[in-house]
């Protein structure tokens, strides 16, 4: 029987205690929240934000801009910008890498990332760069930037982003060799605090051969300048 007198998320919250499953903002906690749970779960946070806005003194009664905020930012959280925590994982079927005339060299994809830091709730906007050594098993070429930026729409810290990247990558290909490489800049630097508008922030994971191997780290990043050059941000 359901306790009508909690709301929503304070069940799941406690079902998710319970089961000692860690939801932090950074977490994928998709076994918990589905389709449809999620309306009533926005209602919650509407009404949430409705009182942040309160609380900052802004008329949300008579000012047309105001009026439905609070619904945009819960929707917003929900399906967008955290949407990599409530969201399952992203079907990347693999093929399978094992033919005589299997690819055996070094694959790097550049996927856009947009994301949100855990501390302050500002953007954080960069590109990853994945560099796998193709293992038994590919994958498409969009699933690599379909996987970075479901680990990207969450609360998170650069450090975290990317060794979030680089496991769900060797989970998706079983690649062990591999490495991410993320540049970006963040909200939190530009628009408060420090207020450095032009900072740029970089972050490095190399596994395997990536780590070990002089000369796969330095093909690694030779592509990324040529993907620069290419491409330049
Ligand atoms: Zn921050």
């Amino acid at each position: 029987m359901t306790d009508t007198s909690k709301n929503l998320s304070q069940i799941i919250r406690e079902r998710m205690k319970a089961d000692k499953k860690r939801f932090w903002a950074g977490d994928n906690i998709s076994d918990y929240v589905d389709d449809n749970v999620k309306p009533e779960l926005i209602d919650e946070a509407t009404k949430a934000f409705e009182q942040v806005l309160d609380a900052l003194l802004i008329d949300r009664e008579t000012d047309p801009n105001s009026k439905g905020t609070a619904r945009r930012l819960a929707k917003m959280y929900y399906n967008e910008i955290m949407s990599g925590r409530y969201d399952p994982a992203p079907d990347a079927t693999a093929f399978p890498n094992d033919s005589q005339d299997r690819y055996e060299g070094m694959l790097v994809v550049r996927s856009e990332l947009r994301s949100m830091c855990s501390h302050h709730h500002q953007p954080v906007t960069g590109v990853a760069y994945i560099g796998i050594i193709a293992a038994e098993k590919l994958i498409g070429l969009s699933k690599y930037t379909r996987i970075a930026q479901w680990c990207a729409r969450r609360g998170t810290l650069q450090e975290e982003l990317a060794n979030d990247i680089a496991r769900e990558i060797e989970r998706a290909t079983g690649a062990k060799d591999l490495g991410v490489y993320i540049q970006a800049v963040h909200g939190c630097c530009e628009n408060r605090g420090i207020m450095a508008h032009s900072s740029l922030t970089q972050t490095t994971v190399l596994k395997g051969a990536f780590k070990d191997d002089t000369g796969t780290k330095k093909e690694f990043f030779d592509n990324i300048k040529m993907q620069q050059e290419f491409a330049p941000r």
